[in-house]
């Protein structure tokens, strides 16, 4: 059994004074209050079971009462009527206050979500803050087209004049889940606020902490009364009132597919419009002319950054069979090299998967891979005081049809497939319901931009995996989404175009 350990430095003064607060409110109409029944629920570090505080449970009559305020806040408030540069230099000042208050927020993600610290602080939340940097200068870019048309019926000496305008799509419901919950909350925030809508914000119940505290911030940067509002409790209550919810214009979600299968049935009332960031199962392709000392740290940190949590994390390993031992090798012994131990100690590179209840179910998946034919590599060991933490692991002997190869566990898991040419890599690298993101090691130009070409997934990393950009679009096909998140494209998600047509 590994030894997990759970020493830490603790944390900074912020981040204590923020936790001894110990209830935390929703935040609506510029106001922080209880939900209307008075119940709350227990938020606990996932390493050690211990509690952090109270978050309110909230239902539907409190998503009434924040749609309200998001709703008067769009239809008669001063923000989708300020000027974009106002809107801009709004987006840029949330940016500065997060980014002074960087290392409390580094380690509230820690103490919430488990993940190891240098994962919040070094790429999480400077990827929040660019989504505002990003955001701010696309909110004086909000620009639609002059049109030429044929028509030809206006009166004598009159011309047609037609244009359209990009105007913000109303109120819209964000609703996050908990493995990245800043960058992932910023994704929607930076763009809906960009475009001039107004926000209710549905954090996962796992991971409310640090979106109260972000929240908290933003309040602080002087946004206008409703026009970001938080609700937090469980997806069943808060959530799904939020997606039926008939005043609000549009759902941005990022979670399960299942749970995004049930937004689109929630949305269809008053036929919002929807985003759905899903689920992933994403194939890394190392082809036989590969630089092996890049790729397998490649693979490796592919499936267990953020232990394996991630939705575009490398769970599917396909080496041709001629590098196939040496790679599987290689990223077993980098797995059993992982220094696992509380987020907050600096050695940590693994943190604790995000509860007890995750980590047994993916430990479910390794037992059901062991009993299917699935050989154990490396890792496949639950442990730590409150069961959470999960060894990294790698599976080899295993087929397509088994469900550790095609369902997305969301742990330190990858599955490792020898393959002996490109069309079979492709097509088994493209047998799957989900096509979010995939990677490929090779030195040689001309495949790489063929299989990528070739590959069904919203992004393809070539001999790298999981860059991120600001001005990157992120998103899936097939059952990975509808949309993108992220970049230029994001910001259609939150905009609705009018076409003027005048007679002149
Ligand atoms: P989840 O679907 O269980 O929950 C996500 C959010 O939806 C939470 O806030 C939850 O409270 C809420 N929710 C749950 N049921 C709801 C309902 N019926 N109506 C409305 N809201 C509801 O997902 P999770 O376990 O929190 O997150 C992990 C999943 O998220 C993985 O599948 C992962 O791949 C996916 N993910 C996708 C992306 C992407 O960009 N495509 C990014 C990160 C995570």
């Amino acid at each position: 059994m590994s030894i997990i350990d759970l020493s830490n430095n603790g944390a900074n003064d912020a981040a204590n004074a923020f936790l001894a607060k110990n209830v935390h409110k929703n935040f609506v109409d510029g106001e922080w209050d209880t939900c209307a029944s008075g119940a709350t629920f227990e938020t606990i570090d996932p390493a050690t079971g211990g509690r952090l505080g109270d978050i309110q449970r909230s239902a539907a009559e409190d998503i009434d009462t924040a749609v309200s305020a998001a709703r008067k806040a769009f239809d008669t408030g001063p923000w989708p009527r300020m000027t974009p540069l106002e809107r801009s230099q709004m987006l840029w000042k949330i940016a500065d206050i997060l980014e002074a208050n960087i290392d409390e927020l580094a380690e509230l993600e820690t103490l919430d979500q488990g993940k190891a610290l240098y994962v919040g602080r070094w790429a999480e939340i400077p990827g929040a803050i660019a989504q505002f940097r990003y955001f701010a200068g696309m909110a004086t870019k909000l620009e639609g087209s002059t049109i030429p048309t044929s028509i030809n019926y206006q009166p004598e000496g009159k011309e047609v004049f037609a244009y359209t305008l990009k105007q913000p799509v109303g109120v819209v419901g964000a609703i996050v889940p908990w493995n990245s919950p800043l960058v992932l909350t910023a994704m929607k925030l930076a763009p809906a606020l960009a475009a001039g809508c107004t926000i209710i914000l549905k954090p996962s119940e796992d991971t409310s902490l640090t979106a109260i505290r972000l929240v908290e911030l933003i309040a602080e940067a002087g946004l206008p009364n409703g026009v970001l509002n938080l609700i937090t409790g469980y997806g069943s209550e808060a959530g799904a009132a939020l997606a039926s919810h008939p005043q609000v214009d549009k759902v941005s979600f990022t979670g399960s597919t299942s749970t995004g299968r049930a937004i689109l049935d929630a949305a269809k009332g008053n036929l919002k419009r929807v985003t759905l960031e899903l689920g992933g199962k994403s194939p890394v392709i190392i082809m036989p002319d590969a630089d092996l000392d890049a790729a397998i740290p490649g693979a490796a940190n592919a499936i267990y950054f953020n232990g394996g949590q991630v939705c575009i994390a490398g769970s599917r390993l396909y080496a041709h069979r001629s590098v196939f031992d040496k790679v599987v090798e290689g990223v077993a012994t980098q797995a059993n090299q992982i220094k696992q131990g509380h987020g907050l100690n600096p050695e940590t590179q693994m943190g604790a998967l995000i509860s007890k209840q995750h980590a047994s179910k993916v430990a479910d998946y390794i037992a059901e891979g062991k009993k299917a034919g699935a050989s154990v590599l490396c890792g496949g060991e639950t442990a730590g005081p409150n069961g959470s933490f999960v060894t990294p692991t790698v599976l080899t002997d295993v087929k397509p049809d088994m469900r550790v190869v095609r369902e997305e566990i969301f742990g330190p898991v990858v599955v490792a497939m020898p393959f002996d040419d490109i069309d079979e890599v492709v097509t088994a690298a493209n047998d799957s319901d989900y096509g979010l993101a995939a990677g490929i090691w090779t030195e040689g130009l001309s495949n790489a931009t063929r299989i990528a070409n070739r590959l069904r997934a919203g992004t393809v990393w070539i001999n790298s995996h999981a860059m991120y950009d600001a001005s990157l679009p992120i998103g899936g096909v097939k059952q990975s989404g509808w949309g993108r998140d992220s970049g230029q494209a994001a910001l259609e998600n939150y905009l609705d175009l009018k076409t003027v047509c005048a007679i002149v």
